[in-house]
């Protein structure tokens, strides 16, 4: 970084550097380190700023769908990330008392990698920065929390940011990517304008341990929902409940908890004997998109453009296909220095159909599915609309290729890594 230029220097703040780059992305989540490897890898300088200062933090969703898996192969990656420690799930099934219906079967589509990888996101994100280390275009700032634009004549220029010891930093950039995900500062600071989908439904987020002769899946039953999934000698849970239930749950008390738990799932029983409240995050569900997901300068992507709900994990496979759709759409104009709003729209246009097409495909099973569980009190059965589809040849796989790949495949394009 440059020495520090005290006349730029903003009112009250004392700006530390100030450097200048291609690409400047705020935020290290899937999203932002999938694009600045791409953009590092195809040689465009790349500042990725980060407000923590490690990956180490529980609260993400940690499964990596086939259609990543196949980006990561077209990046050279797959095999050394299926090396690290992971579960793998290819079938997905509801159970009820009634019985189960399995509801994706990933063994039977047409790729290579026909499952989930159950993978921690920080050991994931941990690998890609490392490997992004070797590009020489690629630069990290951990601990860097952007506080303001650098906005000229209404173009956006660079961001300002604070650094651990509270000093202010300033990159200039000829592009900023906001990728700060789901309370993203940068959507306020741009005065970027959002339309809310307002999910009726919470999450209790909360880890047991996997004993012999319990199975994952989907667990509905009269007033509850809930997904359990493998994480190895654990099992991840998504106890769904009413938006506004939580402070009445809590104060049922645990075992109101543990037995509602046990109600879906009795074979969880004997896992759920230790759980206490501090082991539970509650997860806020909100649903949304920008109506434009750029302005000049910038560009938003992953849940900063588009927070998902957590219905059927694909919000990590959004970030990362925008990433791609991003870098095959931007890597031209940026290395040539010929980048306009029109690129940005066209990042945009790429991008919108599918995420809408997935919303709404989300906010159909929350409402006619999940919510009808939690608002049901007598026998539960699964619609007959779910019945119905999955006893169908020709759409029975639907579910599993949405679930795989999402709405459309994406794929990174070759001048990205075979330079
Ligand atoms: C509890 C939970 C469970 C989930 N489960 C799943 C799942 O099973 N499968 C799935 O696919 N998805 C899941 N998701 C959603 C998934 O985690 C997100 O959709 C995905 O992480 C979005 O990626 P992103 O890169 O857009 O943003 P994020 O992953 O949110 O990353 C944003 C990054 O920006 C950084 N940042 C924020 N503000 C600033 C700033 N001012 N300056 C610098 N850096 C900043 C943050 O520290 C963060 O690292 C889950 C989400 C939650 C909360």
């Amino acid at each position: 970084m440059e020495p520090r230029d005290p006349e730029d220097s903003p009112p009250g703040e004392a700006r530390a550097t100030r450097q200048s780059t291609a690409c400047c992305i705020v935020g290290a989540g899937p999203a932002g380190v999938t694009l600045a490897w791409l953009l590092a890898s195809a040689g465009i300088a790349v500042t990725l700023l980060e407000r923590h200062d490690n990956f180490d933090r529980d609260f993400r969703g940690d499964t990596l769908h086939p259609g990543l898996l196949e980006i990561l192969d077209q990046m050279g990656l797959a095999g050394q990330v299926l090396a690290l420690p992971h579960a793998r799930m290819s079938t997905l099934s509801f159970h009820t008392a009634a019985g189960s219906l399995k509801i994706a079967d990933l063994s039977r589509l047409k790729t290579r990698f026909p499952f989930v990888a159950m993978l921690s996101q920080a050991r994931f994100l941990e690998f890609l920065v490392a490997d992004a280390r070797r590009f020489p275009a690629f630069q990290i700032v951990p601990g860097a929390d952007v506080q303001e634009l650098v906005e000229e004549n209404g173009v956006i220029r660079g961001v300002r940011f604070r650094d651990i010891g509270r000093q202010m930093h300033e990159v200039r950039a000829d592009l900023v990517v906001a990728t700060d995900g789901r309370a993203s500062k940068l959507r306020r600071l741009a005065g970027v304008e959002a339309v809310r989908a307002s999910p009726e439904i919470d999450v209790l987020w909360f880890r047991i341990p996997r004993l012999a002769g319990q199975e994952g899946g989907g667990y509905l039953g009269p007033g509850g929902y809930m997904i359990v999934l493998n994480r190895e000698d654990q099992w991840q849970v998504g106890h769904v409940i009413l938006k506004g239930r939580h402070q009445a749950l809590r104060e049922a008390g645990i075992d109101a908890l543990r037995e509602s738990v046990a109600r879906l799932a009795p074979a969880l029983a004997p896992s759920l004997a230790l759980l206490e409240w501090r082991d539970i995050w509650l997860l806020s569900v909100q649903a949304d998109r920008l109506r434009k997901w750029h302005r000049p300068g910038i560009l938003f992507l992953g849940d900063a453009a588009h927070v998902m709900s957590p219905v059927g994990g694909v919000g990590i496979n959004y970030a990362i296909q925008d990433a791609v759709e991003a870098a095959n759409l931007l890597s031209r104009p940026l290395l040539y220095k010929t980048l306009t709003p029109r690129d940005l729209q066209a990042v945009q246009r790429r991008r919108e159909w599918p995420t809408r097409l997935v919303q709404a495909l989300q906010a159909f099973d929350q409402r006619f599915l999940i919510e009808r569980a939690l608002r049901s009190t007598g026998a539960y059965r699964l619609p007959l609309w779910l019945r119905t589809l999955m006893s169908l040849p020709v759409v029975k796989d639907l579910p599993s290729r949405v679930f795989a790949f999402g709405v459309r495949r994406v794929r990174v394009d070759d001048r990205l890594v075979n330079r």
